[in-house]
């Protein structure tokens, strides 16, 4: 497997067919999703790891993970039409559990936690219960969110004692899903941060 493949494995993987704004479900693109879990991969991060993906979605992080010979990815994930994708994204794999509960209900504990949340622009605490959970239940956290989350990650960190090891960032194409988004194929500057 190269990262080249991990990508156009990813790239073929069904998104949200109407994706609701109260859940900012956004898919992470392939292209991105693939260099954060080939750098997770390269860290020791993923194979033979128990791996947590924080609302799921339609699965693309867990599933880059699976491809990446992890051990376990326990999917957590709250909206039924959401598990219904992802259920079909994940006909050809073995090695998961889907939980269908709120992330503020999981109380498992795993090596590395995987998410890329509501950005909290809609919902402004939602962002906040994952990252705090998965410091509860997990060693490292992979966290995707806009650069301009910065201070709030640089924070809520500091304030856990936990340590930023790692930060990439990307311009990520933002398809034109929701019906409030004018432009065709938007562009958000969003990071990685990889979290001890
Ligand atoms: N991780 C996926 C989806 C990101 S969109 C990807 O990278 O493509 C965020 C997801 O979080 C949505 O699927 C939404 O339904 C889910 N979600 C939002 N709040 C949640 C909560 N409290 N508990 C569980 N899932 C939640």
């Amino acid at each position: 497997m190269s990262k080249t493949q991990l990508a156009i494995i990813l790239s073929r993987l069904k998104v949200f067919e109407n994706p609701k704004v109260q859940l900012e479900q956004y898919p992470t693109d392939s292209e991105v999703a693939a260099d954060i879990l080939w750098k997770a991969y390269m860290l020791g991060d993923i194979e033979d790891k128990v791996i947590a993906d924080f609302g799921a979605g339609t699965g693309i992080l867990g599933i880059g993970c699976l491809n990446l010979n992890c051990k376990k990815v326990l999917f957590v994930e709250k909206d039924e039409d959401a598990i219904y994708i992802l259920k079909n994204n994940l006909q050809d794999y073995e090695d998961y559990k889907i939980l269908n509960m709120d992330v503020s209900e999981f109380d498992k504990n795993v090596d590395v936690v995987v998410m890329n949340p509501p950005f909290g622009v809609k919902n402004r605490k939602a962002d906040k219960i994952f990252v705090e959970k998965a410091f509860s239940c997990g060693k490292v956290l992979y966290y995707i969110g806009k650069v301009t989350s910065k201070s709030f990650i640089e924070s809520i960190s500091k304030d856990f004692e936990k340590k930023i090891t790692h930060f990439w960032e990307y311009d990520m194409k933002l398809k034109n899903t929701m019906k409030f988004h004018t432009k065709k194929n938007k562009e958000i500057n969003i990071g990685c941060w990889r979290i001890e």
